[in-house]
């Protein structure tokens, strides 16, 4: 590197290509081009809305709709991350009242987000602006997050010491070893949609489902099965002891009108 960079075509600079998206996601945050889908949580014994996760959403002007696979990397390495989720968390917290009842609404906090020294007055602040109870916010963090990061596993003590519950999001497939699941504050495995899929009836295919809902059994956790799209895997799910999950079988991300229908339909 000698201080330039010589583009040449079909080549492209990660870093600059970071800055851009991310110079275009800071804009979008002021320009309404965000906007946030919340797909139901539900008992999958009584089809039952539990609650719901916010997912992100972002509609460029002219590159059109952007995965969030593909910007939340970008936004966690430029930092982008902060602004950007304390804006979903706001905004999930908003839809509490939609939801009704008791259920809750679960957000996802990235690890640069759990590494801000404010996070902790963050979130509470935001819980009191909205006036939502804490034990109606689920925040949902990867293994990854947690692994070496003492500060943010204090934080997340904090968090849960005023009512905030905690999902280890994607359960399974992080590196880290499963001694370190008995060390922290958590509340819920979300058990990764990779392990849903394998689910066909032998017991090879539901080996790390049943190995994650045993293990949630004795640490007295709950499990959230993720991905579900077969009734096979939801009623195979409930016979291991996992009675609550998401995906396409019951519902897609949903726009807060489309969720508030859901509600007031009997589907419930
Ligand atoms: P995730 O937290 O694991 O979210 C679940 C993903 O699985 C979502 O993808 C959801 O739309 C998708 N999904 C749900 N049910 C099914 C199903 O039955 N089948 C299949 N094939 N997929 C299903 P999405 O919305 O594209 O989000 C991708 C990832 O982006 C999320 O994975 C999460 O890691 C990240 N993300 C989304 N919104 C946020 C956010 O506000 N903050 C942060 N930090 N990350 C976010
Ligand atoms: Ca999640
Ligand atoms: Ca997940
Ligand atoms: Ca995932």
């Amino acid at each position: 590197s000698h201080g330039h960079t010589v583009y040449q075509p079909g080549m492209v600079d990660r870093r600059s290509a970071d800055a851009a998206l991310a110079d275009d996601l800071a804009h979008a945050l002021d320009h309404d081009e965000l906007y946030v889908l919340f797909q139901p949580i539900v008992d999958t014994a009584t089809g039952r809305t539990l609650g719901a996760e916010a997912l992100l959403r972002w509609e460029h002007p002219t590159r059109g709709p952007i995965g969030p696979d593909k910007f939340i990397p970008v936004a966690e390495r430029t930092g982008v991350i902060i602004p950007v989720g304390l804006w979903v968390l706001e905004q999930a917290l908003a839809q509490v009242g939609t939801l009704g009842a008791d259920r809750y609404i679960s957000v996802n906090l990235s690890p640069r987000q759990l590494r801000e020294p404010t996070i902790v007055h963050d979130v509470l602040a935001a819980l009191n602006r909205t006036g939502v109870p804490a034990t109606r916010l689920v925040l949902e963090v990867t293994e990854s997050a947690l692994v070496d990061d003492d500060s943010g596993i204090a934080a997340l003590h904090q968090l849960r010491s005023h009512g905030v519950r905690i999902a280890v999001d994607d359960f399974g497939t992080g590196y880290s070893s499963l001694q370190y699941l008995t060390r922290l504050p958590v509340d819920i495995l979300k058990i990764d949609r990779s392990f849903v899929a394998t689910m066909d009836g032998t017991p090879s295919g539901a080996a790390v489902a049943t190995a994650i809902i045993y293990l949630a059994n004795v640490l007295n956790m709950r499990t959230i099965a993720e991905g579900i799209e077969t009734t096979e895997q939801a009623e195979e799910l409930r016979a291991l002891g996992c009675e609550t999950g998401q995906g396409y079988l019951y519902a897609k991300p949903l726009t807060p009108d489309a969720l508030l229908s859901r509600l007031s339909a009997s589907l419930g």
